[in-house]
């Protein structure tokens, strides 16, 4: 399933080639993929809106629009497990899996294709406001090392289903949360308030490292579904250190890697670097 680092590159893909361009008609293929909105609903909100700018907010592609200068809505997009947006030329063919095309004033089309159907391609009136629910952006100004700390303090939770948890920090998936709890050297069972502020700041920084350096290789391609707009697998797979190499030696120490499963999320980590330690009373 995308994560941050995926989602962030398709926004930058697709931001030069939606930037400045007018909306056209809309076809829907399957409805659900618009949430609330009949197409008709749908058709009437997008058509004739220009598209302003392309940003990534958690794990959402966010096309905010404006008609005649004014706030227009946006786009809320979600690939979930294996959507994909593409702009693509008049007339291309981009199969069967196309939920919704836009037509674009250049003649462009934007595709969302979705073989699972669990995306959502929504046109909201508010983005901030449906987007309210979302914890800080981990690469942002605001996510500092100290409100980390007092935000694990305060809660009490096992870390691994807190930092999924998008209301607590926004974009993190069971990829970059195995990947950055390795680089911490933090179990993903510790509990969130018996996490020392140094260990705290540890796990800060391996949060950003670990995005970072995703994003740099355009995400990690785990299955056939996740290719960045321009159809190129991302390369940051080839950089786990824990996700998915299960029963393969540690890099770090040697001993092999672990799987074991929290919150129903399959769960690698190195047992020996990873130690759990004791929670205070
Ligand atoms: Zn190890």
């Amino acid at each position: 399933m995308p994560e941050l680092p995926e989602v962030e590159t398709v926004c930058r893909l697709i931001r030069p080639k939606l930037v400045g361009r007018t909306l056209g008609a809309s076809r829907v293929a399957w409805e659900r993929t618009l949430g609330d909105l009949t197409p008709r609903r749908f058709a009437h909100r997008v058509r004739g809106a220009r598209a302003r700018a392309v940003r990534r907010r958690g794990k959402f592609v966010v096309v905010e629009l404006e008609r005649d200068a004014r706030p227009a809505g946006g786009l809320l997009i979600h690939l979930r497990m294996t959507g994909r947006l593409h702009v693509d030329p008049p007339d291309f063919d981009r199969g069967p899996y196309v939920r919704v095309a836009v037509d674009l004033d250049d003649g462009n089309v934007l595709h969302f294709l979705d073989v699972r159907k669990f995306g959502r391609f929504r046109h909201v009136a508010e983005p901030e406001e449906a987007l309210g629910h979302l914890g800080p952006e981990p690469l942002s100004s605001e996510f500092t090392p100290e409100r980390f700390y007092a935000d694990l303090r305060s809660r009490r939770r096992f870390l691994k289903p807190l930092l999924l948890d998008q209301g607590f920090v926004a974009g993190l998936g069971n990829i970059y949360v195995d990947e950055s709890l390795h680089l911490a050297r933090l179990h993903p069972l510790q509990a969130s308030d018996s996490v020392s502020r140094k260990k705290a700041h540890a796990l800060h920084r391996a949060i950003r490292t670990t995005l970072a350096a995703a994003i740099e290789r355009e995400g990690s391609s785990f299955d056939a579904f996740y290719r960045t707009p321009e159809g190129q697998p991302g390369s940051y797979q080839d950089q786990f250190q824990v996700y998915g190499r299960d029963g393969k030696p540690c890099l770090s120490c040697g001993r092999r890697i672990a799987k074991i499963v929290v919150g129903q999320r399959g769960t690698h980590l190195c047992l020996r670097c990873q130690r759990r330690y004791p929670t205070r009373s």
